[in-house]
């Protein structure tokens, strides 16, 4: 603000002050010129009015024969004379008659001069031809004294216009920088509110000058700083609900095709991509919105450190530097997440499979048997449980050893698999000890079962590392749903079951009707 009042003051000078103070000296030149000249030309005057008037004088007084003392001639002429101016005769130069008698008048003829007189400045002008034979010439002298004090007031006059122009310029300049000082504070003002965020901030426009302009300018800018801000936070909302949306199914879900697709969605979301596709290793696996041909295509695979699920492709118009950058840092994370996943399936299937065999183990097999006996007390139905168990298997160990008895339990779970149905469940209990869920079935139909899984393995080849034959034989119990209320009951059911077909001689099937006969 400062310098700007000192730039207009400057202004102020250059216009107004330096070109008056020229115009005053060049005024008062012409002005002191002029009021010479006029005294000048009174002069001339006087002097002209004065030789004609003595002229007749002497013309009278030869007439007459009578001559006119000079000084009474002098009286006579200065009738004619402007009131403010003195007449003197001379004579070879020095004043005969009138006022300051026998003083010089050292005045060339007709040329006015400043002369001084008795110790009195006058401005004078001497005749210029002889007036008469007597050689008697005349001057008319105005005080300096007038001169100056005409001078003086036309000098002051032009300093009063002079004054009165430079204060009107002053008052003119000083308005207007008072308005273009009002202007620019508010643009300020209004600048300083936008840098503090207050994007609604607008100047009021006025008139069509250039501040007018500058101040629409500032609203358009501020419009559209504005609209881009609410951009901005719009698309960093929608970027904030996503990652948190993404991270909350990364931490949920365990499914890694779910995963992948949450992933895709997630990422055309942040990229603003029109659509998307995870390509597994063999085929595509999940898509999203649409592909576009003629767009960019972001390619970004999702290669875990010891698994690769793929690719995802995106397709927008225009990814750039930022946009690719989220893009990566979203399928870092999700590669973890898959990781994790793929790990917890992995963990999943363990806990519920017997490593020896591959068959479902003892949890997975109790927890079909509860879910089976919940499903037959709501909406009926039976369900038949039987206990497998391997005879004189202890023997098997003793004679080829613990591997190839390891080798037998294989061939025997692989046995009962093939011989339940698909809706069955053939686990491994403990040890040589193997357990069937035959959900809609019931005792009957279960001891059936147990017999083909019996013959089966009774006819299935198998041949030490010696290359025996060994003739593997197993028996079998069988319990079932509703006469068993209960997983306790159909266990110990089919456990006295089995027990009564070891006790019958084994390779058979113990019902809870007694042992079947083979
Ligand atoms: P029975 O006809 O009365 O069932 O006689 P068995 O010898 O099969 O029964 P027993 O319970 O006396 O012996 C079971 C044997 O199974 C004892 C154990 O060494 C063996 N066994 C248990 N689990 C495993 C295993 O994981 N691998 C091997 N190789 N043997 C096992
Ligand atoms: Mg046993
Ligand atoms: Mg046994």
């Amino acid at each position: 603000m400062g310098s700007f009042r000192t730039k207009l003051l400057t202004y102020f000078a250059l216009i107004a002050v330096v070109p008056t103070c020229v115009a005053f000296y060049g005024f008062d030149t012409f002005a002191n010129r002029r009021e010479t000249q006029k005294v000048d030309t009174r002069l001339r005057a006087d002097v002209r009015f004065a030789v004609a008037g003595y002229a007749q004088e002497i013309g009278a007084a030869e007439r007459r024969a009578t001559p006119v003392p000079i000084t009474v001639a002098i009286q006579r002429l200065l009738v004619n004379l402007d009131p403010r101016d003195t007449l003197v005769a001379v004579r070879n130069g020095e004043i005969v008659a009138g006022p300051m008698l026998g003083n010089e008048l050292p005045l060339a003829p007709g040329l006015p001069a400043e002369v001084d007189v008795g110790g009195h400045e006058f401005r004078g002008v001497l005749s210029s031809a002889l007036a008469s034979a007597d050689g008697m010439q005349f001057a008319a002298l105005a005080r300096q004294s007038e001169l100056d004090a005409a001078q003086t007031s036309a000098r002051l006059r032009i300093a009063a216009a002079l004054v009165a122009a430079v204060l009107g310029i002053g008052g003119l300049i000083f308005l207007l920088g008072l308005s273009i000082s009002r202007t620019l504070t508010r643009l300020i003002r209004a600048t300083d509110a936008i840098a503090r965020g207050e994007w609604s901030e607008r100047v009021e426009v006025r008139g069509h000058d250039e501040f007018a302009r500058v101040g629409d300018a500032f609203n358009r800018m501020a419009t559209q700083l504005e609209q881009r801000v609410v951009e901005l936070e719009d698309e960093r909302r929608r970027s904030r609900e996503a990652t948190s949306r993404f991270a909350d199914v990364l931490a949920a879900t365990h499914d890694v095709d779910q995963l992948l697709r949450v992933v895709v969605e997630t990422a055309v979301e942040v990229t603003g991509a029109s659509g998307g596709v995870v390509i597994g290793p063999d085929t595509e696996v999940a898509r999203t919105g649409e592909l576009k041909a003629g767009g960019q295509v972001l390619e970004l695979p999702l290669r875990a450190a010891r698994r690769d699920f793929g690719t995802i492709v995106l397709a927008g118009e225009n990814f750039d530097d930022a946009t690719r950058e989220a893009a990566v840092s979203l399928i870092s994370h999700a590669v973890v997440a898959l990781e994790n996943a793929h790990l917890h399936r992995v963990v999943e299937r363990q806990a519920r499979i017997d490593e020896l065999t591959g068959i479902a183990n003892r949890r997975a097999v109790e927890e079909m048997l509860r879910g089976e006996l919940a499903r037959a007390e709501r909406f009926g139905g039976d369900v038949c449980f039987v206990f497998a168990d391997l005879d004189n298997f202890k023997d098997v160990n003793d004679r080829y050893g613990h591997p190839f008895g390891d080798v037998v339990l294989s061939v025997f779970a692989e046995v009962l698999g093939e011989t339940v149905r698909d809706v069955d469940i053939a686990g491994r209990w403990g040890g040589e000890e193997f357990a069937l869920v035959l959900p809609g079935t019931d005792a009957e139909g279960g001891a059936a079962v147990a017999d083909r899984a019996r013959r089966a393995l009774l006819h299935r080849e198998v041949r030490s590392p010696g290359g025996d034959v060994l003739r593997l034989t197993a028996s079998f119990g069988v319990a079932a749903f509703p006469a068993c209320p209960d997983s306790e009951a159909l266990v110990a059911a089919a456990d006295d079951a089995l027990y009564l077909a070891k006790r019958a001689g084994r390779d058979r099937v113990g019902t809870p009707d007694g042992v079947l006969a083979r």
